[in-house]
């Protein structure tokens, strides 16, 4: 059932911003329009029906012109659900930079084309493979990989945009990051397969973006968690950074697709408005992986009564099934031909915001 208007196909206005979350339950990308037709790209999605990633469907749809248009593209982190189709995406963008997290050393990744990572989450890391890639085959160099981390000051300020800042990881972070990715990839001593890392958590170290506007500040989650220790990690670290701007946002996506574990009361308490602030979230469905759970949703209601997911209906995609994956794949290419993917759309200006979403996005 739709409850939101549908998605505005006309551009945003050179003085609007523009933040559109894709989740079409497996995946997640957000744009933003940084005023000026200039574009920010956070993450990608390709759902498997998909020719390209979503983030070029959809600038493609309104006549943007990808090429000069997205500016910077960011990789929060190297899970699959956030990366896939992300080199298509920095081809496509022909002269923007690629950000990502300090925590992984895109130099010493394999090139896609030598033995492929035999990692559990292996399509990820060859996606960074495939950018590093294309910026080392780049004319002169031409095209940009800039890691960052807490406290890194991203884009020159540009329409009703005046700040961009990365608020995590943090320098400890970074360093766990960069252990665990190392005993992650194949070595010359132990070869391919041989690679099991107990504590490797990718979301610890995910990028969060922290945008400053006319019209109120904008928070991106990434899939940032909150449940690991010590004060000098995820959420806690964002809250003790200094020297960034700590407005608190009126716009906010969710981390982690509104798990309890990447949720932190301080942040509610310090860095997200009070008064019904726009909540936006993707659900992320795979094997017996569900969220947000009904307990998740019941949380986040109690925050906001503007709060939004990209889809109501989400089918979790089996890992193991071949047959399973099959069917479901069918379902969804027929359901793609039907539906949108999940989609919302937040349009601001300095007459407020309106939210749009594609046929089974609502509001919570
Ligand atoms: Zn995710």
């Amino acid at each position: 059932v739709r409850n939101l208007q549908k998605i505005d196909r006309r551009p945003p206005a050179s003085d609007e911003i523009e933040i559109s979350l894709f989740g079409p339950g497996y995946g997640e990308s957000v744009l933003v329009h940084v005023g000026g037709g200039r574009w920010l790209v956070v993450d990608s999605c390709q759902p498997r029906e998909s020719a390209q990633p979503l983030a070029l469907d959809y600038l493609h749809s309104m006549n943007v012109d990808v090429s000069v248009a997205v500016k910077t593209i960011v990789a929060t982190h190297w899970h699959d659900d956030h990366v896939r189709g992300i080199a298509t995406l920095f081809e496509a963008a022909s002269q923007s930079e690629f950000v990502f997290s300090s925590s992984i050393d895109l130099a010493a990744l394999p090139a896609a084309t030598d033995t492929p990572v035999a990692s559990k989450f292996s399509s990820g890391i060859d996606q960074l493979a495939k950018v590093a890639k294309l910026a080392r085959n780049s004319d002169k160099g031409s095209r940009k990989l800039r890691p960052v981390s807490a406290g890194t000051r991203l884009l020159t300020p540009s329409g009703p945009v005046r700040e961009v800042w990365a608020l995590s990881p943090s320098a400890a972070d970074v360093l766990l990051g960069l252990k665990q990715i190392a005993a992650s990839l194949p070595s010359a001593t132990s070869g391919p397969g041989v690679r099991r890392v107990a504590s490797l958590q990718p979301n610890d170290t995910s990028v969060v973006l922290g945008v400053e506007t006319d019209f109120g500040s904008i928070l991106l989650g990434g899939d940032l968690e909150h449940r690991i220790a010590g004060r000098d990690r995820g959420w806690h670290a964002v809250m003790d950074l200094e020297a960034v701007p700590t407005t608190p946002a009126r716009f906010f996506k969710i981390p982690h697709h509104g798990s309890q574990g990447a949720d932190c009361p301080e942040v509610w308490e310090h860095r997200v408005e009070d008064e019904n602030p726009v909540l936006l979230l993707a659900p992320f469905a795979r094997g017996s992986v569900l969220l947000p759970t009904d307990s998740d949703l019941e949380r986040i209601r109690r925050r906001s009564t503007n709060a939004f997911r990209t889809t109501a209906r989400v089918i979790p995609l089996q890992r193991r099934d071949r047959t399973t994956t099959r069917t479901i794949r069918e379902v969804r290419q027929y359901r793609s031909n039907q539906f949108e993917p999940g989609h919302i759309q937040v349009r601001v200006d300095s007459r407020g915001w309106r939210v749009n979403g594609s046929m089974q996005a609502q509001r919570l």
